[in-house]
């Protein structure tokens, strides 16, 4: 006999309208029709069965009753006996919420991306005052998918911080080698991971270690392929500069910049492609003065 294995549908339904859920697989590769069509349905909030709808086959059209907003119902296909291990649960409301999600600053301490313990924290300690200015880079680790510079969970980017604390153990030392390195996530929210930090000096501008925050972005960005959200992110990154200026301590950060932006390039110091011309054209989005 034909079983149901999942179903689909939406997590947030407005009372009142017609939704459509649909058997998505079976216990069978290709079932047959004859058999798809037996497929009842049963739709309950709480314990109260709210509908129980026989032989209704792969899709079921369901008007969700107005007087259930505010609770929520789950839907079960079934051929024997409905079961919650397969069911979809959609919550009634009186209007959809479609204002977008505000996208978030997201700071990964060392002990939250969990540092390999075996490779100690570098860096002398340096006085917030003693910061005077910012420089951006890019890691030139890219992403392994159709995105090369866009991240899409946090789990990743723990991995990417414990493999850059030996990415150039040889000639800068067994650590991160800049101060902070950003993560474009997928979603829009900028992930921070904290490398030496923003109280020691770093290992990535020859000569500014000790007065400039080193900061990379995780990617390759000689290559066209920008964030979908990057914009947006670098914006970010300036309000969090300003938080550290204004609230942190660093009050002197900012103080010596390039002409007409706020933020150094490695390349404005020394004859490297670093950070890239992608992100080169955007460093004037970084604001925090
Ligand atoms: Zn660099």
């Amino acid at each position: 006999m034909l079983l149901v294995r999942s179903v689909s549908g939406p997590a947030q339904v407005k009372g009142g309208s017609k939704i459509t859920y649909i058997a998505t697989s079976f216990n069978m590769s290709d079932p047959p029709k004859s058999e798809l069509k037996k497929i009842n349905w049963l739709v309950k909030a709480g314990s109260k069965t709210i509908k129980r709808a026989k032989n209704i086959g792969q899709i079921f059209e369901f008007k969700i009753p107005k007087d259930l907003v505010g609770k929520e119902i789950i839907i079960m296909p079934y051929r024997r006996t409905a079961t919650q291990v397969v069911s979809v649960i959609s919550n009634i409301v009186e209007e959809l919420d479609t204002s977008p999600r505000s996208n978030k600053i997201i700071f990964l301490t060392r002990d939250q991306w969990k540092a390999n313990s075996k490779y100690p924290r570098r860096g002398t300690i340096v006085d917030p005052i003693v910061r005077t200015k910012v420089f951006i880079h890019h890691t030139v680790i890219i992403d392994d998918d159709n995105t090369i510079n866009e991240w899409e969970t946090i789990e990743e980017v723990k991995k990417q911080m414990k493999v850059l604390q030996t990415i150039r153990k040889n000639d800068l030392g067994a650590d991160v080698p800049y101060s902070i390195v950003a993560f474009c996530m997928a979603n829009g929210d900028l992930v921070l991971g904290e490398g030496r930090g923003v109280n020691r000096s770093g290992a990535h501008t020859s000569g500014h270690n000790t007065k400039a925050l080193g900061i990379s972005f995780q990617g390759n960005f000689e290559k066209p392929s920008l964030p979908k959200h990057f914009h947006s992110q670098l914006v970010m990154l300036g309000k969090w500069l300003r938080n550290l200026r204004e609230k942190e301590g660093f009050v002197n950060l900012g103080n010596e910049r390039p002409w007409g932006r706020e933020v150094f390039a490695h390349s404005d110091v020394k004859p490297t492609a670093c950070p890239g011309e992608y992100i080169h054209k955007s460093l004037d989005k970084i604001r925090y003065l």
